[in-house]
C-alpha cells in the first residue's frame, strides 16, 4: 500500500509527541473550573477537532448553547496555558526513527495538525530537524473546518502538488482517520493511546499498528 508514495501527511499530537494525556487532562481541568461535567477519557475521542468545536460540543451538551467566537478563543487560550503548566512534553518513542526512515526512503513530510498549540509546533525544528519545512505545515489556524472534516488533509494534499495516490496519512485519532479517508487518502493508524484498535477499523484505516516503534521498524519494507 505504501509503494510509490512520495509524501506523508503527518499528524502531530499522539504521533510526533506523547502529548495526548496532557491535552485530555487540560481539557478536563478547564471544564471542571467552569462547572461543566466531563470525563477525561472522552477528550481522547475529540482529538483532531478544533478547540472551538470541542468547547461548543461540551457547552451544547451541558448547557444547551454554544459560545461566541471571542469566548471560545479565551477558553482555548486558558486550556493552552493549563497544557503548558503541565511541563514539557516528550517526543513520541519511535517517532524520530519513523521520520528518519521516511526521509531516507525519499518521502517528504507535511504536518497536518488540528492543534494551534505553538508550544509544540515551535519545537518541530529542534526535535525533527529538516523534516517539516515551514511552508509544509497545516495547523488549526489555516482551516475553517477541523477534523473530521477533510479540509485539513485536502489543504495538506494541495501543498504536495502530487496526486492523492502518491500521498498517505499517519494518524493516531479516529476522527483524524475519518478526515483523511474523506479526503480520499490511504491512511496508517498508529494506536498510541487508550482507544481500542476496533475504533480505527471502523474508520477504515488501511493499516493499523499497535505502537510507533513497531510502525517505524516496518517502514523500510513497506516503502520498498
Ligand atoms: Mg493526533
Amino acid at each position: 500500500m505504501l509503494k510509490n508514495k512520495k509524501y506523508a501527511l503527518i499528524d502531530m499530537d499522539g504521533v510526533l509527541y506523547d502529548s495526548m494525556r496532557y491535552h485530555t487532562k487540560a481539557w478536563h481541568q478547564l471544564m471542571d473550573e467552569l462547572g461543566l461535567h466531563t470525563t477525561r477519557e472522552e477528550f481522547y475521542l475529540y482529538e483532531g477537532m478544533t478547540g472551538t468545536d470541542t468547547i461548543n460540543l461540551i457547552f451544547k451538551r451541558e448547557r444547551g448553547y454554544t459560545v461566541s467566537p471571542e469566548q471560545a478563543r479565551e477558553l482555548y487560550a486558558r486550556k493552552a496555558r493549563i497544557f503548558i503548566e503541565y511541563g514539557s512534553k516528550e517526543v513520541m518513542p519511535g517517532a524520530q526513527q519513523m521520520i528518519d526512515n521516511l526521509l531516507q526512503a525519499g518521502i517528504r513530510c507535511v504536518l497536518v495538525t488540528g492543534s494551534a498549540q505553538n508550544s509544540l509546533i515551535s519545537r518541530l525544528d529542534d526535535d525533527f530537524p529538516g523534516a517539516f519545512p515551514h511552508d509544509m505545515r497545516v495547523t488549526a489556524l489555516d482551516v475553517t473546518h477541523g477534523k473530521p472534516d477533510p479540509e485539513p488533509y485536502l489543504k495538506g494534499l494541495a501543498k504536495t502538488g502530487v496526486s492523492p495516490e502518491e500521498v498517505f496519512v499517519i494518524e493516531n485519532a479516529p476522527l483524524g482517520v475519518r478526515a483523511a479517508k474523506a479526503a480520499g487518502l490511504d491512511t496508517v493508524a498508529v494506536t498510541t493511546g487508550p482507544i481500542p484498535r476496533k475504533a480505527f477499523e471502523e474508520e477504515k484505516a488501511d493499516l493499523i499498528f499497535d505502537s510507533m516503534p513497531q510502525f517505524a521498524a516496518r517502514l523500510p519494507e513497506l516503502l520498498n
